[in-house]
């Protein structure tokens, strides 16, 4: 996409918002492990969340590529819990119900969460079940009028805060892939509960929650799709989550150079600026080569998914590259401030620690390769 005015306009608008509403306060989230409920309303009056959405829907419709350019901001901005907090809501749960659910489902829903009045999470991941979804055990057996729902959810981002709970599960227990399914819960349903927010080395101040099902009577009318097609639905979704995490990857990248870039021109040994020393100086210069090569094959997928033409082999290519590269190069710029870096007062600390996650949440790193080798070689 051509980066016209309009689209400079909107972000210089975040790029304010962020700076009002989120800087003064974001060390504090960290301090309390949650970002505040309030900040979803924020964001929606002011018109950053789900910006894709359809105008009918509430949204603007707006090209995929200004609701990716908010995780970018907001991760080079330092403030990646919010990244991540953003990006489960119009990147992840907005395009499953947009492309996959019902006028009703849309109906409610989406206005809802562009405003912020909702926010989402999805669940699939469980404490025996990551990388090998098929082998969930949360059940949604059908009764009827409604799906009887047992089992629990772990590190779900968003988890504490969701009003809407996007809940991978199986409809049919005996049976693997097929027999998963996909249903809208929401969370003020009987027998939803949510556990404690998980602890993390990084992202402090992302709400990663466990979620537990006892008995929920679901409508059957949340079911999103068909029922045992939940597979399929997370094999076409999936890669714009990969994809919003791979834009997280480069804002971190450009985010963590500038902070470097002034440090290393400001802090002085043996009587010269850091910036002076060849070893400082090539570092730098290979984190912006990376980091432009990273730009470009992130801008490249985001221009293929406009088209419905991004392949499930290709993302995988670039999450995998992406997020190795950004904690590559977080390592090596935090090494430039010494004993500094590693203080949590200085936020390049901060971009270190949030970006080990990037490997492992969308589908581990290792799970990246099997896709892109199966291209390759076959199964
Ligand atoms: C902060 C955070 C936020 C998250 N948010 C969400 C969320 O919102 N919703 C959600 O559903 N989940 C979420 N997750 C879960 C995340 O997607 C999983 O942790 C991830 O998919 C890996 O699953 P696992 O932790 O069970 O690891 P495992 O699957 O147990 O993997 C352990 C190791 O084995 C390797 N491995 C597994 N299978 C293979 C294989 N076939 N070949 C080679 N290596 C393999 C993995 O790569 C990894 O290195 C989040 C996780 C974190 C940490």
């Amino acid at each position: 996409m051509q980066i016209d005015s309009e689209f400079e306009l909107f972000r210089d608008n975040f790029r304010r918002f962020l700076n009002e509403y989120v800087a003064p306060y974001y060390e504090q989230w960290e301090e309390q492990g949650l970002i505040p409920r309030e900040i979803w309303n924020r964001l929606g009056e002011n018109g950053f969340l789900c910006v894709d959405v359809p105008e009918q829907y509430g949204g603007y419709g707006a090209p995929v590529h200004y609701s990716l350019m908010l995780v970018q901001e907001t991760a080079q901005a330092g403030f990646t819990s919010l990244a991540v907090a953003i990006g489960g809501q119009s990147e992840l749960v907005s395009p499953y119900i947009q492309n996959i659910g019902s006028e009703q489902q849309k109906n409610f829903w989406l206005p809802k969460m562009v405003t912020g009045e909702v926010v989402s999470a999805i669940a699939m991941t469980e404490a025996n079940a990551g990388s090998d979804l098929q082998a969930i055990r949360t059940q949604a057996i059908l009764h009827n009028q409604y799906y009887l729902v047992d089992g629990s959810k772990t590190f779900i981002s968003n988890g504490h805060h969701a009003d809407l709970i996007v809940l991978v599960a199986k409809t049919d227990p005996q049976a693997r892939a097929k027999g998963i399914s996909i249903l809208l819960v929401d969370a003020q349903l009987e027998g939803v509960k949510k556990g404690r927010c998980l602890k993390k080395i990084g992202l402090h101040a992302q709400d990663t929650a466990e979620l537990f099902f006892d008995q929920v009577h679901v409508p059957n009318n949340q079911l999103l799709g068909e029922a045992g097609k939940g597979f399929s639905y997370l094999m076409q979704e999936l890669p714009r989550e990969r994809l919003s995490i791979s834009m997280m990857a480069l804002g971190s990248m450009l985010g963590a150079i500038e902070l470097t870039k002034t440090y290393v021109q400001e802090r002085k040994a043996f009587g010269q600026a850091l910036s002076q020393f060849q070893n400082t100086r090539f570092v730098l210069a290979q984190a912006q080569i990376k980091a432009k090569a990273a730009q470009a094959f992130v801008q490249q997928c985001a221009d293929l998914y406009s088209q419905e033409q991004l392949t499930v082999s290709e993302v995988a290519a670039l999450k995998c590259f992406i997020t190795d590269t950004q904690c590559e190069i977080m390592d090596q710029l935090l090494q430039l401030f010494g004993g500094y870096g590693y203080m949590q007062e200085y936020p390049i600390s901060r971009f270190f620690v949030d970006a080990r996650v990037q490997k492992i949440y969308g589908g581990t790193n290792e799970i990246m390769k099997e896709i892109v080798a199966r291209e390759l070689l076959g199964k």
